[in-house]
């Protein structure tokens, strides 16, 4: 723990009768026992600089054993975790909700990690351009060439089915690459599906789909201008999935479905993506 400057972002603690509730950014935990208040005192003093180490001089009654304890618990993280660049620009959240499924003792490793990976964007850049700020600013490589080799290719759609959707596809499965189809609606936005390399179905089964379920293949046809009042929650929404997927974490709710998100209705719908049988674009891959 000696060097690992402990980092912590509480919105909000309370404690009695030995009992502490700490609310973090991304979850609320229950603490019980005598260190209670030790462990408090700690937090209070994680700042992001101060290595472990020295936290622990300056807590009446600390060791390195409660710093520990703080990184099991997802209570901190270690703050070199966030590359420079992001927390300059004030977005490392998108990565802190990431951190409890990574190794405390690999956090600092992060960065580098991050550098080495890379998005291609392809279609409608426009709606998600403030995605690939925040992915520059963390050191993550982006291209708008699909043909490239890349961790992963976002097909930002302006309409459904847009023409590139067929070339993103043949080249989403003759490479590594997870692709995450998006695409900002009229009234809040299609996400997903998300298909991994190891998907059994392909965009063109899910086109297929909205075909077959729409009487005369009736498509979307509606074309955006201007920011609906909901494009920062999407540009948000999008930024969380685009980094989860690079970090192998890909979100079960996307894995191989369709959120639908109204905005206006305050409605999520999801529907599951189905092979098409024999698809002549993925079948016997
Ligand atoms: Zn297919």
């Amino acid at each position: 723990m000696d060097s690992r400057p402990a980092l912590y972002s509480p919105t909000g603690y309370g404690s009695h009768d030995g009992e502490a509730v700490v609310r973090t950014p991304h979850t609320v935990k229950t603490l019980r026992g005598e260190d209670v208040e030790t462990i408090l005192d700690l937090l209070t003093a994680a700042d992001g600089e101060t290595v472990a180490a020295d936290l622990v001089e300056g807590v009446a009654g600390a060791t390195a054993e409660y710093v520990d304890s703080l990184y099991e618990h997802d209570l901190a993280y270690d703050a070199r975790a966030i590359p420079a660049e992001m927390r300059d620009s004030d977005c490392g959240c998108f990565l802190e909700a990431l951190l409890p499924a990574i190794p405390p003792e690999t956090h600092h490793t992060l960065p580098d990690r991050l550098a080495s990976l890379s998005v291609a964007v392809v279609g409608d850049r426009e709606p998600v351009s403030p995605v690939l700020s925040r992915l520059r600013a963390a050191g993550v490589s982006v291209t708008d060439d699909a043909e490239e080799p890349v961790d992963v290719i976002v097909l930002s759609e302006a309409l459904e089915r847009a023409p590139s959707w067929s070339a993103v596809t043949e080249q989403w499965l003759d490479s590594a690459a997870t692709l995450i189809k998006t695409r900002l609606t009229a009234t809040g936005w299609r996400l997903g599906p998300v298909l991994t390399p190891a998907a059994p179905v392909c965009l063109h089964c899910v086109y297929s789909r909205v075909d077959a379920n729409r009487a005369g293949g009736r498509l979307y046809t509606e074309t955006l201008t201007g920011n609906p009042p909901y494009i920062e929650a999407y540009t948000d929404t999008v930024t969380e999935v685009v980094f989860a997927t690079l970090l192998e974490q890909v979100p079960r709710h996307l894995d191989e479905q369709i959120l639908e998100y109204d905005h206006y209705e305050g409605t999520v719908e999801t529907s599951r993506v189905f092979a098409l049988p024999n698809c002549e674009v993925c079948a016997g891959v």
